[in-house]
């Protein structure tokens, strides 16, 4: 008995020319387009003068029985007789996305993978590269947050933004406390060195949490570095504004007068979060508004909790939203049909 079976490729608009298998046993489907004509890049008139076939573009398509899946095409071109120097026009078929290597019901099926899952994980399970699982994710899902288009953002900025600032800013203390240290210990005296010897650990302490030791240690510090006692200053600023319990308004306006106070400082570590602080103030002041505790931000929250656990190394805000978006709306979004 024959131990084949026959499987319609169902992607429209295409006609099968062959089905083989390659050296890494993967199946290769050869297809071409049965649409004719496309419209006019330029001009947008429909187009029927064929120029000519372009190099073929080989896709990554579903797997069969687990086996990898290529499509191979030669994209079909047409030439404009309407415009100026008679350009051409690639044909564009609707399951695949220009410049994409998948095929889209590839993509849809990646993105799946993708909900509550890390970028490292797909790439593993489909044996590809991290880079064509983020190159899918930026394809589909937007980064950019259109933050007009969250009424109640209250109830979304909540932990991301807390997350993002002050790991920010604390990064800019952090690149004072080093760069300050490294002048020491070459001005200093090796006894005199010596003598401020863990202060790295004692600087990235809030004061509540120091010992005895570990603040004289750190005042001994300030007295040879100035510069690290402002930074360090600024930094616990910043953390005791975000803990207090102050309205949008009231936040924006201590924010802004902590910008000023960095600016006078002229501390340049801290340039590059300034300019964060001045892109991200509305958001990050409405982290303010009441902490409300609607079972849905709890649930929210927890998403991102568990998110940010899961992919420790998304630090920015934008991937945040990207994955919390298929996280939340994959499996609709991204749904089989
Ligand atoms: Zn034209």
């Amino acid at each position: 008995m024959d131990n084949s079976i026959q499987i319609p490729l169902d992607l429209p608009d295409v006609r099968v020319l062959e089905v083989s298998k390659t050296e890494e046993r993967s199946w290769l489907i050869r297809v071409e387009s049965t649409l004719k004509g496309t419209s006019c890049r330029k001009c947008g008139k429909k187009l029927t003068h064929f120029h000519g076939f372009d190099q073929p573009i080989r896709l990554r398509h579903l797997p069969v029985f687990e086996q990898p899946v290529y499509v191979e095409l030669k994209p079909k071109r047409y030439q404009c007789s309407h415009c100026k120097g008679k350009p051409t026009t690639t044909q564009r078929l609707s399951w695949h996305e220009l410049r994409s290597p998948n095929t889209k019901p590839y993509e849809k099926w990646l993105l799946r993978l993708g909900v509550n899952s890390t970028v490292v994980d797909v790439a593993n399970k489909l044996s590809i590269s991290e880079e064509i699982v983020t190159g899918v994710f930026d394809r589909w899902i937007r980064n950019k947050v259109n933050w007009e288009r969250f009424q109640r953002i209250e109830i979304l900025g909540i932990d991301i933004d807390r997350f993002h600032v002050s790991r920010a800013y604390r990064h800019c203390a952090d690149l004072v406390r080093r760069q300050e240290l490294k002048l020491l210990k070459k001005k200093l005296s090796k006894k005199e060195y010596g003598s401020i010897k863990g202060a790295m650990w004692a600087f990235r302490k809030s004061p509540e949490q120091f010992t005895d030791s570990e603040w004289e240690l750190l005042q001994r510090l300030f007295t040879y570095s100035p510069k690290m006692k402002e930074a360090y200053i600024l930094r616990e600023e910043l953390t005791e504004i975000f803990e207090r319990l102050y309205d949008p308004k009231g936040a924006k306006c201590a924010i802004r007068a902590w910008c000023k106070r960095v600016r006078s400082c002229q501390i340049s570590q801290f340039e590059s979060f300034l300019k964060t602080i001045e892109t991200w103030l509305e958001p990050i002041a409405n982290y303010f508004l009441e902490r409300l505790t609607s079972s849905f931000v709890e649930g929210f929250n927890n998403r991102v909790k568990v998110l940010k656990r899961r992919c420790y190394g998304i630090f920015d805000v934008e991937r945040l939203f990207q994955r919390l978006t298929l996280d939340i709306h994959g499996y609709e979004r991204f749904a089989f049909n």
